[in-house]
């Protein structure tokens, strides 16, 4: 390790707030699917910024659009229009078959806005009593890490001594349909969830549960929120991961692609009237839908389709997730996933996730432990098959080593 890598590490750690635990490695340029840290050593990013750069890094077509806006307009606020937000609101309408839209920044603040806009939907359309209203959201979920979103988390790192927490959620268990059933109550406006829950380990719920979730909150009159904020724009082989089941949310949270890493941008899109319920003055967001954020999204977008992003994640996906099964290594206990939304779980006799990770660094190769045993994968959605290949070969020579 050179000195100057030991002083980036050094001085996060004097002067950063430790609430993250990150790989030793210290990057400084990326493109496509790979990364070089500040000693030039190359890796393919098996991450993607937690599926935020799907689109590879610093795409040359994203990285045009935000050079041009930044030349011309950035921010206006929503105190006047801008000339990017219609075009913005026409391309991802059309784009995900939705009929309003509510551009934020953050994945958080996207679920933050979908409760407030569902409650309000909750009191002012479906008759629910004032302060009455009832979200259900599922066990190992999600959503963020604002305060209204960890209160309703079941993690104890996310939730301890953080609270009070606000009332009105109610917590059932992911991929159980029979609870859901259980869980309406006249007061019940929303059903948020995870189509694939993926910072719990890429968990892919039984086939037809969401199926059946669509028929309960259609009957019941309660508004399903899809939180597509990782599972959207391609990365699990489908635009949205709710048509692998042929289902349309009520109501559908993006962000992280939404910019293709270079930029924060959200979006709450509904088919509905839940967000019509929001009148001036009542939301906001003093960067929501700037130009600069709608140009980036905008382009985002295009290259997203035009380049075959979303085919290639089903391609690549299977290829990946077939050559994970293939791996005979005692240290492997389940190999899931969708697309490019893949996970290796690991035995717990096999030794902490993070070694492995630390081990692939060593082979060029940057993934994520979550949750102790289990490494996720989610590399850009432009990785080619002997990008896969290659990878597969690095994670078979890791993955039959014995850290424990
Ligand atoms: C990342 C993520 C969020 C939060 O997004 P931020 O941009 O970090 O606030 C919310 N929901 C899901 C499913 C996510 O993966």
């Amino acid at each position: 390790m050179s000195s100057s890598v030991i002083d980036f590490l050094a001085t996060e750690a004097r002067l950063g707030t430790h609430n993250y635990e990150p790989i030793g490695v210290v990057l400084s340029r990326g493109e496509g699917v790979w990364v070089w840290d500040t000693e030039g050593n190359r890796y393919l990013d098996c991450l993607s910024a937690y599926s935020a750069v799907s689109q590879g890094h610093c795409h040359p077509k994203i990285l045009a659009a935000m050079v041009e806006q930044a030349h011309r307009l950035t921010l206006t606020s929503r105190a006047f229009h801008n000339d990017q937000l219609a075009p913005f609101y026409e391309e991802i309408a059309a784009l995900t078959g939705s009929h309003k839209v509510l551009p934020m920044n953050s994945g958080a603040e996207a679920v933050e806005s979908a409760i407030k806009s569902v409650r309000k939907w909750g009191y002012e359309v479906k008759g629910v009593p004032d302060g009455q209203a009832e979200i259900i959201v599922c066990a190992d979920n999600f959503h963020g890490r604002t305060l209204g979103v960890v209160g309703f988390s079941t993690d104890p790192e996310t939730l301890k001594h953080f609270g009070p927490f606000a009332p009105g959620f109610k917590i059932i268990p992911f991929g159980d349909a029979a609870a859901l059933e259980e869980a309406i109550t006249p007061n019940t406006v929303a059903f948020l969830v995870e189509p694939i829950q993926g910072e719990a380990g890429v968990i892919i719920p039984p086939a037809g549960y969401f199926t059946k979730v669509r028929e309960l909150c259609t009957a019941n009159n309660v508004m399903l929120v899809l939180d597509e904020i990782q599972t959207g724009l391609g990365r699990t082989g489908k635009l949205l991961a709710e048509q692998h089941e042929g289902i349309e949310a009520d109501v559908t949270l993006l962000g992280k692609a939404l910019s293709g890493g270079f930029y924060p941008v959200s979006a709450v899109l509904s088919n509905n009237d839940v967000l019509g319920t929001l009148r001036p003055g009542q939301h906001g967001s003093t960067f929501g839908g700037n130009p600069l954020a709608c140009a980036v999204a905008r382009a985002a977008m295009r290259v997203l389709v035009e380049e075959g992003m979303i085919e290639n994640a089903g391609t690549q996906g299977a290829r990946f997730l077939q050559g994970l099964k293939d791996i005979r290594a005692n240290t492997i206990r389940e190999v899931r996933g969708r697309g490019l939304m893949l996970a290796v779980e690991l035995h717990p006799e096999a030794g902490r996730a993070r070694r492995y990770c630390e081990a692939l660094q060593g082979k060029g190769i940057l993934a994520k432990d979550t949750h102790e045993h289990t490494i996720r994968i989610a590399p850009p959605l432009v990785i080619t098959s002997d990008q896969v290949d290659w990878a597969l070969e690095q994670f078979a020579t890791t993955l039959t080593q014995d850290f424990s």
